[in-house]
C-alpha cells in the first residue's frame, strides 16, 4: 500500500518554477543609429536656386539674392536685385513732367539717385524758360528737355546693369 506521503511528493514535482517568459527586452532596444544619414558624400547637390537666391556672378555658388558681396569669393555682386533696381520709363517720365513744369526737368534724375544733376537739370529749364522770352529758348528748352529724359531713361538702365554706382 501506499503512504500518503507518497503522493504528497508527486504532487510538489508538478510545481517546477519556470521563469522563461521573462524574456529580456534588451533585444528590442538594440541601439540602432537609424539617424545616420547618409551626408557624407556629395554635398548634398542642391544646384537650383529658391526663389530668394541667385548665382554668383563671380564664381557661381549659390547666394542670398539681396547679398550685396558673395560669402564663398568676396567679389561684389554687380546686380543688386530689388531695392536699387530703377525703372527707366518712370525715371523717363518724370523728367518729362520737366516739359510743364520746368523746376522738374531733373525729377527723373533724382529718381534715380542724382540728386545734384537732378537739381541743375531743373534750374537749367527754369533758366531756358526765361530764355524763351529772347527766342533762344525756343531751341534750347526742348532740346534739355528731351536731353532730361534721354539721360533719365539711360542712367536708370546703366545703374541696374551696375554701370553706375549711385
Ligand atoms: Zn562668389
Amino acid at each position: 500500500m501506499q503512504s500518503t506521503a507518497d503522493v504528497a511528493e508527486e504532487t510538489d514535482e508538478t510545481a517546477q518554477p519556470e521563469e522563461e517568459a521573462a524574456q529580456s527586452d534588451d533585444e528590442a532596444a538594440q541601439s540602432e543609429d537609424v539617424t545616420a544619414q547618409s551626408g557624407g558624400s556629395g554635398n548634398g547637390g542642391r544646384d537650383e536656386p529658391r526663389p530668394d537666391e541667385q548665382y554668383c556672378s563671380s564664381c557661381g555658388e549659390i547666394i542670398k539674392a539681396e547679398a550685396r558681396i558673395c560669402p564663398h569669393c568676396g567679389v561684389e555682386q554687380k546686380k543688386s536685385a530689388g531695392s536699387t533696381e530703377k525703372d527707366p520709363g518712370v525715371a523717363a517720365l518724370l523728367s518729362g513732367i520737366g516739359f510743364f513744369v520746368p523746376i522738374a526737368a531733373g525729377a527723373g534724375q533724382i529718381y534715380n539717385g542724382q540728386v545734384g544733376k537732378g537739381i541743375a537739370f531743373g534750374l537749367i529749364q527754369a533758366v531756358n524758360v526765361l530764355l524763351v522770352f529772347v527766342l533762344i529758348g525756343f531751341v534750347t528748352f526742348p532740346l534739355v528737355a528731351i536731353y532730361t529724359i534721354y539721360d533719365a531713361y539711360k542712367t536708370a538702365e546703366r545703374i541696374n546693369e551696375g554701370e553706375i554706382q549711385v
